[in-house]
């Protein structure tokens, strides 16, 4: 059995629905995870947002907005007039459905709810779609048998068997179509993957069934050695490790989402990165199998906020490294980089959300200071400890680049070396041509 998942973009319009049906009729048996339509869940949270500040006129007027595009979608999309009727039946349900909940007081979990939909709609449009067609499909809700635990990771436990009771229940059908990116929590109730998490529902799904592959479909053949957006003639990895691909997803490489690697890597589980407008395109096949080239990849995350803390008192002494984590670990945020020297530890984070406090509580060790608009480059190639002479290329690509943090030897598979942000291009730019000209 095979996962295929398709992203919000190859289900945005009446006319991607369509070109979906012949990838997924082919006689093979598999379980198709679908995102919402492309804007959809950005819309949601909109609405969500208004409802949360109390303008329950705004969240209103713009849930209208929604439901009406649905309606349109539906009308185009269906050829007979049963099947749209059945779809803008659905449509309205759930819409008034949100409605309904701007009568309460706004609580996450009915934001959660709320998000919810765009999984709901998407999937019961491509299930009538295909019933419409003439071809047998079945679709189970994710809500059955998709679960975190209390520290949100996926219950693998339960998910395998709820999941293959609602198989048994479709028992020798071919297609079966299921919500990405939505879940319960512990306590029962509708949650989510967070954004992006339909790729994650497609390897915990492949993970809980020991599928024999999961298909990711975008709209793009898979991952590029460099960001297509800045530098020309980037090129497609055809294959990648799975330790590759989760660096290549964390560090900017917005194709994948970054938890959903690990539940391919768990089961052994080849990932397959595959493109819904050039469907004969092999794309990037991720497995065990490392690629052992000096370079892979490069890719660039943004938004990243630089901290160094200096003290003459560290020389020597102990404990500094403790109570500066504790700093971090105090308001939950995570540290991404971190380099040290005997008198001053630099370390980066992305979420600014504490950072005034935890400026404030690292001044009590030593000298803080701040830098905003960085961004961590990551190499992602062989970089193994016994290897030599692998890195200078990387240097030499930024010789005319301030280069403020680097990071190597944490990883086999990565160097990360932090840059201003306003020299972003010029590095990804430089890296392409001295690594991979
Ligand atoms: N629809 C959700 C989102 O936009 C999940 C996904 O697309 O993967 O974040
Ligand atoms: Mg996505």
């Amino acid at each position: 059995m095979k996962v295929y998942k398709f992203g919000g973009t190859s289900v945005g319009s009446p006319e991607r629905f369509r070109s979906l049906i012949p990838l997924i009729s082919d006689g093979e048996v598999k379980i198709v995870v679908l995102s919402a339509m492309a804007g959809t869940t950005n819309e949601l949270e909109e609405i969500s947002r208004l409802y949360s500040d109390g303008d329950r006129e705004g969240a209103s007027r713009r849930t209208e907005l929604l439901h009406a595009k649905y309606h349109t979608v539906a009308d185009e999309l269906y050829s007979s007039s049963m099947w749209s009727e059945k779809a803008n039946d659905l449509i309205s349900e759930q819409f008034n459905f949100i409605t309904s909940l701007f009568s309460r007081e706004f609580s996450r979990h009915n934001e959660k709810r709320i998000l919810a939909r765009g999984e709901l709609l998407s999937t019961a449009l491509l299930h009538f779609l295909l019933l419409e067609t003439g071809i047998s499909s079945s679709l189970i809700p994710a809500l059955n048998f998709m679960r975190v635990d209390k520290d949100g990771e996926p219950d693998y436990f339960y998910i395998r068997e709820n999941l293959k009771r609602e198989l048994a229940s479709v028992k020798d059908e071919k297609i079966i179509i299921t919500q990405g990116f939505i879940c319960r929590n512990v306590f029962g109730e509708t949650d989510n993957l967070r954004r992006g998490g339909s790729d994650y529902s497609a390897t915990i799904i492949g993970a809980a069934l020991t599928a024999e592959e999961v298909q990711i479909w975008t709209d793009i053949s898979g991952l590029h050695n460099n960001d297509p957006r800045y530098v020309e003639n980037t090129k497609v990895i055809r294959n990648l490790s799975f330790s590759e691909a989760a660096e290549l997803a964390y560090f900017g490489a917005k194709i994948l989402h970054p938890s959903s690697i690990n539940p391919a890597r768990l089961k052994n589980i080849p990932v397959r990165l595959k493109n819904t407008m050039e469907p004969a395109d092999e794309g990037t096949l991720i497995t065990s199998a490392s690629t052992l080239q000096d370079y892979t990849a490069v890719a660039a995350k943004d938004g990243i906020i630089a901290i160094r803390i200096r003290s003459d008192r560290m020389l020597m002494a102990y404990g500094f490294m403790r109570r500066i984590f504790e700093a971090f670990e105090a308001f939950k945020t995570p540290i991404d980089m971190i380099t040290t020297s005997e008198v001053s530890v630099s370390l980066t984070i992305e979420d600014p959300t504490f950072l005034n406090d935890i400026v404030k509580s690292l001044s009590s060790i030593g000298l803080v200071e701040v830098e905003r608009d960085q961004t961590i480059i990551c190499v992602v190639g062989d970089f193994r400890p016994d290897r030599v002479g692998s890195a200078p290329e990387i240097f030499e690509a930024l010789n005319d680049i301030p280069v403020k943090m680097i990071s190597y030897g944490g990883s086999e598979n990565s160097v990360s070396i932090l840059i201003n942000t306003s020299d972003k291009i010029t590095a990804l730019k430089s890296l392409s041509e001295k690594l991979f000209a």
